[in-house]
Protein backbone atom coordinates (compact mmCIF):
# COMPACT_ATOMS: atom_id res chain seq x y z
CA UNK A 1 0.00 0.00 0.00
CA UNK A 2 1.28 3.67 -0.81
CA UNK A 3 1.01 6.68 1.11
CA UNK A 4 0.59 9.91 -0.10
CA UNK A 5 -0.18 13.30 1.73
CA UNK A 6 -1.64 15.60 -1.58
CA UNK A 7 -1.92 19.03 0.77
CA UNK A 8 1.64 20.34 1.45
CA UNK A 9 2.88 24.10 0.66
CA UNK A 10 6.18 25.50 -0.14
CA UNK A 11 7.64 29.01 -0.12
CA UNK A 12 6.17 29.35 -3.31
CA UNK A 13 2.86 30.16 -1.63
CA UNK A 14 4.76 32.93 0.48
CA UNK A 15 2.97 31.54 3.88
CA UNK A 16 4.69 28.28 3.02
CA UNK A 17 8.64 28.11 4.66
CA UNK A 18 10.36 25.20 2.67
CA UNK A 19 12.11 24.58 -0.59
CA UNK A 20 11.45 21.74 -2.62
CA UNK A 21 14.31 20.03 -1.65
CA UNK A 22 13.79 20.53 2.17
CA UNK A 23 9.82 19.33 1.45
CA UNK A 24 10.88 16.18 -0.67
CA UNK A 25 13.74 15.01 2.16
CA UNK A 26 10.96 15.47 5.07
CA UNK A 27 8.25 13.14 2.77
CA UNK A 28 11.04 10.97 1.79
CA UNK A 29 12.88 9.97 5.23
CA UNK A 30 10.50 11.25 8.33
CA UNK A 31 7.20 10.66 6.74
CA UNK A 32 8.02 7.81 4.99
CA UNK A 33 5.46 9.02 1.79
CA UNK A 34 5.62 7.67 -1.75
CA UNK A 35 4.01 10.53 -3.50
CA UNK A 36 3.10 13.87 -2.42
CA UNK A 37 1.10 17.15 -4.14
CA UNK A 38 2.59 20.30 -3.78
CA UNK A 39 -0.54 22.68 -4.03
CA UNK A 40 0.60 26.21 -3.63
CA UNK A 41 -1.59 28.95 -3.45
CA UNK A 42 -2.08 30.03 -7.01
CA UNK A 43 0.98 28.72 -7.89
CA UNK A 44 2.41 25.61 -9.95
CA UNK A 45 6.20 26.41 -9.94
CA UNK A 46 7.11 24.78 -6.68
CA UNK A 47 5.18 21.83 -7.82
CA UNK A 48 7.23 21.39 -10.89
CA UNK A 49 10.38 21.89 -9.46
CA UNK A 50 9.75 18.92 -6.79
CA UNK A 51 8.60 16.59 -9.20
CA UNK A 52 11.98 17.26 -11.61
CA UNK A 53 13.81 16.51 -7.81
CA UNK A 54 11.53 13.80 -7.36
CA UNK A 55 13.22 10.61 -7.85
CA UNK A 56 16.76 11.64 -5.69
CA UNK A 57 14.31 10.25 -2.88
CA UNK A 58 12.50 8.26 -4.40
CA UNK A 59 9.25 10.00 -4.12
CA UNK A 60 6.54 11.35 -7.12
CA UNK A 61 5.36 14.46 -6.87
CA UNK A 62 1.12 15.14 -8.46
CA UNK A 63 1.56 18.14 -9.96
CA UNK A 64 -1.09 20.30 -8.21
CA UNK A 65 -2.16 23.82 -6.81
CA UNK A 66 -4.45 25.22 -4.14
CA UNK A 67 -6.28 27.26 -6.73
CA UNK A 68 -8.31 30.15 -5.33
CA UNK A 69 -11.80 30.39 -6.29
CA UNK A 70 -14.90 32.67 -6.15
CA UNK A 71 -16.48 30.15 -3.51
CA UNK A 72 -12.89 29.47 -1.54
CA UNK A 73 -10.13 26.70 -2.24
CA UNK A 74 -9.65 23.69 -4.13
CA UNK A 75 -7.13 21.59 -4.78
CA UNK A 76 -5.86 21.02 -8.65
CA UNK A 77 -4.65 17.67 -8.47
CA UNK A 78 -2.12 16.32 -11.89
CA UNK A 79 -2.41 19.87 -13.88
CA UNK A 80 0.43 20.56 -16.28
CA UNK A 81 -0.41 24.24 -16.52
CA UNK A 82 -1.89 26.84 -14.14
CA UNK A 83 -5.40 27.21 -14.43
CA UNK A 84 -7.00 30.78 -13.78
CA UNK A 85 -7.64 31.92 -10.43
CA UNK A 86 -10.81 34.29 -8.75
CA UNK A 87 -12.81 32.03 -10.99
CA UNK A 88 -16.73 31.10 -9.97
CA UNK A 89 -16.52 28.10 -8.53
CA UNK A 90 -18.26 25.85 -11.29
CA UNK A 91 -16.16 27.41 -14.08
CA UNK A 92 -12.87 26.69 -12.20
CA UNK A 93 -13.61 22.96 -11.41
CA UNK A 94 -14.38 22.59 -15.43
CA UNK A 95 -10.91 24.31 -16.21
CA UNK A 96 -9.42 21.87 -13.54
CA UNK A 97 -11.03 18.87 -16.32
CA UNK A 98 -9.70 20.48 -19.28
CA UNK A 99 -6.03 20.52 -18.11
CA UNK A 100 -6.56 16.77 -17.30
CA UNK A 101 -6.96 17.48 -13.42
CA UNK A 102 -8.94 16.34 -10.37
CA UNK A 103 -10.20 18.12 -7.93
CA UNK A 104 -10.19 17.51 -4.07
CA UNK A 105 -12.03 20.34 -2.05
CA UNK A 106 -9.84 21.25 1.63
CA UNK A 107 -10.90 22.29 4.56
CA UNK A 108 -14.38 22.32 3.92
CA UNK A 109 -16.53 24.88 6.60
CA UNK A 110 -12.84 26.15 8.12
CA UNK A 111 -13.16 29.59 9.52
CA UNK A 112 -9.55 29.58 9.06
CA UNK A 113 -8.85 29.97 5.28
CA UNK A 114 -11.51 30.60 2.29
CA UNK A 115 -13.38 27.52 2.58
CA UNK A 116 -16.16 25.57 0.45
CA UNK A 117 -19.57 25.31 2.03
CA UNK A 118 -21.49 21.57 2.10
CA UNK A 119 -23.93 23.69 -0.47
CA UNK A 120 -20.80 24.65 -2.47
CA UNK A 121 -19.81 20.83 -2.89
CA UNK A 122 -23.29 20.19 -3.54
CA UNK A 123 -23.44 22.38 -6.35
CA UNK A 124 -20.11 20.71 -8.09
CA UNK A 125 -21.42 17.31 -7.69
CA UNK A 126 -25.05 18.15 -9.14
CA UNK A 127 -23.15 19.20 -12.21
CA UNK A 128 -22.94 17.12 -15.21
CA UNK A 129 -19.69 17.73 -15.91
CA UNK A 130 -18.29 19.65 -12.61
CA UNK A 131 -18.96 16.16 -10.82
CA UNK A 132 -16.67 13.94 -13.33
CA UNK A 133 -13.53 15.99 -12.01
CA UNK A 134 -14.32 16.20 -8.32
CA UNK A 135 -13.24 13.01 -6.70
CA UNK A 136 -13.35 13.71 -2.76
CA UNK A 137 -13.52 15.85 -0.22
CA UNK A 138 -10.53 16.57 2.67
CA UNK A 139 -12.46 15.09 5.56
CA UNK A 140 -9.02 15.56 7.83
CA UNK A 141 -6.74 18.32 7.72
CA UNK A 142 -3.37 17.48 10.12
CA UNK A 143 -2.63 21.41 10.28
CA UNK A 144 -6.28 22.21 11.80
CA UNK A 145 -5.94 22.29 15.84
CA UNK A 146 -9.61 20.88 15.52
CA UNK A 147 -11.51 18.64 13.07
CA UNK A 148 -14.62 19.55 14.29
CA UNK A 149 -16.46 18.91 10.71
CA UNK A 150 -14.57 15.40 10.24
CA UNK A 151 -17.80 13.20 11.16
CA UNK A 152 -20.65 15.61 8.84
CA UNK A 153 -17.57 15.48 5.88
CA UNK A 154 -17.40 11.88 6.14
CA UNK A 155 -21.11 11.91 5.79
CA UNK A 156 -21.23 14.32 2.90
CA UNK A 157 -18.68 12.14 1.30
CA UNK A 158 -20.06 8.90 1.43
CA UNK A 159 -23.97 10.50 0.41
CA UNK A 160 -22.09 11.64 -2.77
CA UNK A 161 -19.85 8.99 -3.36
CA UNK A 162 -16.34 10.81 -3.01
CA UNK A 163 -13.13 9.77 -1.43
CA UNK A 164 -12.39 10.87 1.96
CA UNK A 165 -9.05 12.41 1.93
CA UNK A 166 -6.62 13.13 4.71
CA UNK A 167 -4.22 16.38 4.45
CA UNK A 168 -1.87 18.18 5.96
CA UNK A 169 -1.96 21.81 4.75
CA UNK A 170 1.69 21.61 5.61
CA UNK A 171 3.04 25.10 5.89
CA UNK A 172 5.95 23.50 7.83
CA UNK A 173 7.98 20.62 7.06
CA UNK A 174 7.30 19.23 10.04
CA UNK A 175 3.24 18.84 9.56
CA UNK A 176 3.97 16.55 6.22
CA UNK A 177 2.09 13.74 6.72
CA UNK A 178 0.52 14.47 9.16
CA UNK A 179 -2.73 13.64 7.08
CA UNK A 180 -2.02 10.93 4.71
CA UNK A 181 -4.30 8.97 2.46
CA UNK A 182 -3.79 5.22 1.81
CA UNK A 183 -3.51 3.36 -1.77
CA UNK A 184 -3.13 0.29 -3.40
CA UNK A 185 0.21 0.52 -5.68
CA UNK A 186 3.41 3.20 -4.84
CA UNK A 187 3.20 5.70 -7.98
CA UNK A 188 1.26 8.68 -8.81
CA UNK A 189 -0.57 6.47 -11.36
CA UNK A 190 -1.87 4.11 -9.19
CA UNK A 191 -2.65 6.72 -6.46
CA UNK A 192 -4.84 8.36 -9.89
CA UNK A 193 -6.69 5.84 -10.45
CA UNK A 194 -7.48 4.92 -6.55
CA UNK A 195 -8.81 8.34 -6.62
CA UNK A 196 -10.91 7.65 -9.43
CA UNK A 197 -12.18 4.59 -8.37
CA UNK A 198 -12.63 5.85 -4.95
CA UNK A 199 -10.27 3.10 -3.22
CA UNK A 200 -8.30 5.56 -1.01
CA UNK A 201 -7.84 5.27 3.27
CA UNK A 202 -7.86 8.46 5.16
CA UNK A 203 -5.53 8.09 8.12
CA UNK A 204 -7.26 10.15 10.53
CA UNK A 205 -5.06 10.77 13.26
CA UNK A 206 -3.06 13.82 15.17
CA UNK A 207 0.48 14.62 15.14
CA UNK A 208 2.80 16.69 16.04
CA UNK A 209 0.65 19.11 18.24
CA UNK A 210 -0.93 21.90 16.71
CA UNK A 211 0.51 24.62 19.26
CA UNK A 212 4.42 23.18 18.65
CA UNK A 213 3.70 23.37 15.00
CA UNK A 214 1.68 27.17 15.19
CA UNK A 215 5.35 27.98 17.16
CA UNK A 216 7.72 26.33 14.65
CA UNK A 217 5.79 27.90 11.60
CA UNK A 218 5.93 31.35 13.37
CA UNK A 219 9.24 31.30 14.60
CA UNK A 220 10.79 30.17 10.74
CA UNK A 221 8.87 32.33 8.77
CA UNK A 222 9.90 35.43 10.76
CA UNK A 223 13.80 34.08 11.01
CA UNK A 224 13.57 33.48 7.02
CA UNK A 225 11.54 36.08 6.19
CA UNK A 226 14.41 38.43 4.39
CA UNK A 227 15.55 35.26 2.63
CA UNK A 228 11.85 34.76 1.53
CA UNK A 229 11.01 37.80 0.45
CA UNK A 230 14.66 38.00 -1.60
CA UNK A 231 13.94 34.74 -2.96
CA UNK A 232 10.26 35.52 -4.04
CA UNK A 233 11.37 38.48 -6.12
CA UNK A 234 14.17 36.70 -8.02
CA UNK A 235 11.57 34.47 -9.18
CA UNK A 236 8.95 37.50 -9.64
CA UNK A 237 6.01 35.81 -7.40
CA UNK A 238 6.38 38.97 -4.87
CA UNK A 239 4.70 41.14 -7.02
CA UNK A 240 1.99 38.86 -7.94
CA UNK A 241 1.29 37.89 -4.38
CA UNK A 242 0.94 41.83 -3.69
CA UNK A 243 -1.87 42.25 -7.05
CA UNK A 244 -3.74 39.07 -5.67
CA UNK A 245 -3.92 40.88 -2.18
CA UNK A 246 -5.22 43.83 -4.13
CA UNK A 247 -7.39 41.86 -5.82
CA UNK A 248 -6.11 42.99 -9.40
ZN1 LIG B 1 -6.68 26.43 1.82
ZN1 LIG C 1 -3.49 24.70 1.85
Amino acid sequence: MGRADLHIHSFYSLDGTDTAAEILEHAAYHANLDVIAITDHDELRGALEARDLGGKYGIEVVPAMELTTLAGHVLALFIERPIPSHRPLVEAILRIGEAGGLAVIPHPNSRLAHSLTHEDIRQIAAHPDASRVLVGIEVFTGCLLINSQTAPLRGLAHQLHLCEVAGSDAHVRELIGSGVIRFSGLSAADLRKALVNRQVTPIVRFSPTGAQVALTWTKKTLARRRDLLKYARQVGIYRAGQKRRRGI
